[in-house]
């Protein structure tokens, strides 16, 4: 099964509507076309899910105006769209992931974690998991639900639910078990009964992040944050247990732009440096895996370089492995930001690409 891809556009922020932004980019069912300003040259992409939710009207191709609010895509929407499956995925014993790329201030918090009542794909999904547990009629299945949550930044790992002044000066070791697959040690498990729980949770872990500011976005996290949920179903029979486990990986990326575009220097500079090497190897897995799974492969074997950063190790089985994957891709409208949204549309096409072997994890 190939890894699926969404783009979701945001509309224009009131900066943006104040100076008279212009739109670069429009969606047409599955197709998503981006125009070069300068040029006027068209180019066209298509992904498994498109999410337009810009104010005004966009044309399809019969010269027909779509209404925005004929198609704007809300968080409900996105929610039911992506994080649903991540769910039904869940239950039947597949390990999930679903990550969030895009560059700084084009909605990948928006869409994982949301802003206030706007609650993203964690929220709701964790929300959603306590619901269905609670509907659960067979009283012998039992569930375990952990949580934890890490933050990569300068490719080192920290725990993001334990205090600031405990962390291990050189951040924490990622090991490989030949049971277990890749891990990260030391790295603390929540078992949680409820939602409330769960938000106290990613409240903590929340503040405890490292977040930098830069000219681009004054609080633009520099870091990669992935929230983890562990589920395990228990069938009690008689005195056998039988178990389905899957282990849910929901990832907020560090800003896809390049160092140089938001005029950092210094300290900043070397943070931009670190975050593109991760993203950088995480290309550049993407591109290995894509290229393996479009046969070109032949007898010499393409090696994928996971190893290279901390980030593709702990998404190991996320990216060609033993998970059903989803990554959103935030793209913003304004032709300003042309440059960028082009390479993150190439980046999300050449993610596509990419075959996963999903197996159920049955005990
Ligand atoms: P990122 O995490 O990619 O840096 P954010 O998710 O923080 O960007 O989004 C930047 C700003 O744009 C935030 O104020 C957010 O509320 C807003 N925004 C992003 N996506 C959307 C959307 N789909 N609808 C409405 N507002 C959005
Ligand atoms: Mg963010």
């Amino acid at each position: 099964m190939s890894v699926k891809v969404a783009v979701r556009v945001r509309p224009f922020n009131t900066r943006e509507k104040d100076l008279g932004a212009q739109l670069c980019i429009k969606m047409d069912g599955q197709t998503t076309i981006i125009t070069d300003p300068k040029t006027g040259n068209p180019r066209d992409f298509s992904f498994d899910y498109s999410f337009w939710s810009h104010d005004g009207f966009t044309e399809r191709e019969d010269g027909y105006l779509l209404r925005a609010d004929d198609r704007y895509a809300d968080q409900q929407i996105v929610y039911h769209e992506l994080g649903e499956q991540v769910l039904n995925n869940a239950w039947e014993g597949y390990n999930c992931c679903l990550f969030a790329y895009g560059q700084t201030g084009s909605g990948k918090s928006y869409s994982m974690v949301g802003y206030g009542a706007n609650k993203g794909i964690i929220p709701v999904s964790s929300e959603e998991i306590f619901i269905r547990i609670n509907q659960n009629p067979n009283p012998n299945l039992m569930f375990e639900v952990m949580v934890s949550m890490l933050e990569i930044y300068n490719e080192k790992v920290q725990d993001l639910l334990i205090p600031v002044n405990q962390r291990p000066q050189g951040g924490l070791k990622i090991r490989e078990s030949k049971v277990t697959g890749v891990f990260v040690e030391n790295l603390s498990k929540h078992p949680v009964s409820s939602y409330a729980e769960i938000e106290k949770l990613m409240e903590k872990g929340n503040t405890n992040r490292s977040i930098g500011s830069t000219q681009m976005n004054a609080t633009s996290s520099r870091a990669h944050t992935i929230f983890t949920i562990e589920f395990k179903q228990i069938l009690i029979n008689n005195d056998t247990k039988t178990g389905k486990v899957s282990v849910i990986n929901l990832v907020d990326l560090a800003g896809s732009e390049k160092a140089g575009q938001t005029g950092a220097t210094g300290e900043r500079l070397k943070e931009g440096c670190a975050i593109n090497k991760s993203l950088v190897v995480l290309g550049s897995v993407i591109e290995a895996l894509a290229e393996k799974s479009s046969g070109k492969d032949n007898k010499k074997g393409i090696v994928i370089p996971y190893r290279d950063s901390a980030l593709t190790r702990i998404l190991q089985n996320a990216l060609g492995g033993n998970s059903k994957t989803v990554m959103v891709c935030a793209l913003s409208p304004a032709t300003v930001n042309y440059e960028e949204t082009l390479s993150t549309l190439r980046y999300a096409d050449r993610a596509k690409k990419i075959k996963n072997h999903a197996v159920v994890n049955e005990s």
